[in-house]
């Protein structure tokens, strides 16, 4: 068998297309103003500056604009919390990635949790969370929504099919699920106390990595014909499945790098745009 590359690169080269034409409309209605994503990046971990910097820089492909937040090590929950105030009542900023993880002296979850739900476009709150379960309008955690966008792209239906996550972080592995879920598969979660995680998988048609191991998942656990994607990424251009093999045993993959990483990025920015459109739309009103 030889396996369809889930190539999300290429998708989201293409989408970038796309949104560029919609920012360009943004602009003409609205005085030459782009819509505006605010990062925040707290502390100086090194990947973290990497993954804000890649976001600013798709910004800029599609001629979004963004703000650029750094705080030192030392902010604490209530700096966080006044400085998303802030953003939150910036009628400029359409969106709010506050890049995770922060530094441990700071209630993550709180910080998340005070982004105005509007502006949510990583999907990071519970509040969007919960409307997300509920099939009701809310923007997707990021990555699982990139992983629903490149499916749909490959005309791959969840419908029916066995789908086996592994993780259950709050913005990976569980809303990946409850969005294969709508999607109308039938979903296993499988997370560290899991037992015989290797037959679970097997039996897996749709296979989602998000264990943060590289490259924990391997090749012979998967099943004949499965759709194999993994959101892991580690130094050296490991995932967390095993690549060896998979283009004989999937029927489809994702590649690390250049499967789910660009996705997930895009995903931010077409989220972003949506914010910008639906602000506009308000305004007329
Ligand atoms: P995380 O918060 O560390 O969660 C890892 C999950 O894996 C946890 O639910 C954990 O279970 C589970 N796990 C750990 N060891 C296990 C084992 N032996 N057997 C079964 N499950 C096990 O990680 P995350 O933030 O969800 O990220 C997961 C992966 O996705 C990482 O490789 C990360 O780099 C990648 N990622 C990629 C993107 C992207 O844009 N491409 C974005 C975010 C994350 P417990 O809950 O029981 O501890």
């Amino acid at each position: 068998m030889s396996a369809i590359v889930l190539d999300g690169k290429a998708l989201s080269k293409k989408s970038e297309s796309d949104l560029a034409e919609r920012v360009k409309k943004i602009k003409s209605i609205n005085n030459e103003r782009a819509p505006i994503l605010a990062t925040i990046l707290v502390g100086d971990d090194p990947a973290s500056a990497t993954y804000v910097k890649m976001k600013q820089n798709a910004c800029k492909r599609i001629g979004m604009e963004s703000i650029a937040i750094e705080m030192p090590t030392t902010t604490s929950t209530r700096e966080l919390l006044t400085k998303i105030d802030e953003l939150n009542t910036n009628k400029d900023c359409h969106g709010i990635l506050l890049q995770h993880p922060v530094p441990s002296q700071i209630d993550e979850r709180r910080c998340f949790d005070h982004i105005a739900i509007e502006k949510d476009v990583d999907g990071v709150t519970c509040h969007g969370f919960g409307r997300m379960v509920m099939q009701l309008d809310a923007y997707g955690s990021a990555t699982p929504q990139g992983i629903m966008r490149m499916l749909e792209n490959y005309q791959i239906d969840p419908a029916g099919k066995y789908a086996v996550v592994v993780g259950r972080s709050a913005i990976l592995g569980k809303p990946m699920s409850a969005m294969l879920l709508n999607a109308n598969a039938t979903v296993t979660i499988c997370h560290s106390k899991t037992i015989n995680l290797d037959k679970i998988i097997k039996q897996a048609d749709i296979l989602v990595g998000a264990v943060g191991r590289p490259e924990f998942i391997k090749s012979d656990w998967i099943k004949s014909g499965a759709v194999v994607i993994d959101a892991g990424y580690h130094p050296g251009g490991y995932g967390d499945i095993e690549a060896s093999n998979l283009s004989d045993i999937a029927s489809a993959f994702t590649p690390v790098p250049g499967g789910v990483g660009p996705m997930t990025i895009n995903t931010l920015i077409q989220q972003t745009v949506i914010s910008a459109e639906k602000s506009l739309l308000q305004n007329k009103k």
